[in-house]
């Protein structure tokens, strides 16, 4: 989106979903979500397995395009390929636009093994922001900087460790400045010694009022860095509340039953 658009107000929030709904085939996966997100917000998603949660990240910057309901990202609706009954229709163009505005962190990092740290977080800046080559790699830098990895800008992801991989993912997307990061279970491929890392990272944007939709098992984490937990089972929300709540007394039968397996 252009950088003139208004900021959002108070009232409006930065992800607004209404009746959000995806089958793949005859799977119905989302079922009808609601979810707001405000400037600022982190919100933590979590449930079992297959209830919806990487599809839901997907949805909101396309990556899968959804069947019903809506998506906007700070007002503006994401929108459909097709225009059929009077939906929001977009074409590629408007859909690469808006998904800047989204920036996912992937599971599996999702680097390009042939380039370099800074090449890989060079490559959207100067494809989807416009910036000049110069501008990208100062800015590049910059985040590898931030996420601790100066020294290894010009290394290849084969000569890092999946640690310094994800903290790579993480300073390719918040460079691009969106208006909401996305999270999709960052940890969950790396060794148990280099989650730490990764997650402190996170902890730091998550502290200077980045909006951020995090999917995560790890629940210690959601509950220290998340201002509403999300709880999803069988492709809706069941519970959309604070962490001390969602933690503390677990009135609900499917979020108990869920959180013993992390006990
Ligand atoms: P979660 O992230 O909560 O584990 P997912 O969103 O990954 O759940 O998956 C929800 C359901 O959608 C699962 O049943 C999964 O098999 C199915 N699914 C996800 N992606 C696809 C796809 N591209 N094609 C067909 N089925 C899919």
């Amino acid at each position: 989106m252009a950088e003139t658009d208004a900021r959002p107000s108070a009232a409006q929030p930065v992800i607004a979903i209404e009746g959000l709904t995806k089958s793949f085939g005859a799977n119905q996966v989302l079922k009808g979500v609601d979810l707001s997100v405000g400037k600022g917000e982190v919100v933590a998603i979590i449930g079992p397995s297959g209830s919806g949660k990487t599809t839901l990240l997907r949805c909101i910057n396309f990556l899968e395009e959804y069947d019903g309901g809506s998506i906007r990202i700070d007002g503006t609706e994401v929108g459909y390929r097709d225009g059929a009954g009077g939906r929001k229709r977009r074409n590629d163009r408007e859909l690469a636009a808006i998904r800047v505005d989204a920036a996912m962190v992937f599971q599996q990092f999702n680097l390009f093994p042939h380039l370099t740290a800074a090449q890989n977080i060079m490559l959207g800046l100067m494809k989807s922001r416009g910036r000049s080559k110069a501008e990208a790699r100062a800015i590049a830098e910059k985040w590898l900087a931030r996420v601790g990895l100066a020294a290894k800008v010009d290394a290849l992801p084969a000569q890092m460790s999946g640690g310094q991989q994800q903290r790579v993912g993480i300073a390719r997307a918040v460079a691009m400045e969106p208006k909401v990061l996305l999270l999709d279970e960052i940890t969950s491929a790396l060794d148990p010694e280099l989650v730490g890392e990764v997650l402190a990272v996170v902890q730091e944007l998550a502290s200077e009022g980045r909006t951020m939709i995090l999917v995560t098992h790890e629940m210690a984490f959601a509950q220290e860095v998340a201002d509403r937990v999300v709880f999803t089972d069988q492709g809706r929300i069941v519970i959309d509340a604070p962490p001390a709540q969602v933690f503390g007394e677990q009135p609900h039968e499917r979020l108990r039953s869920f959180l013993s397996r992390f006990a």
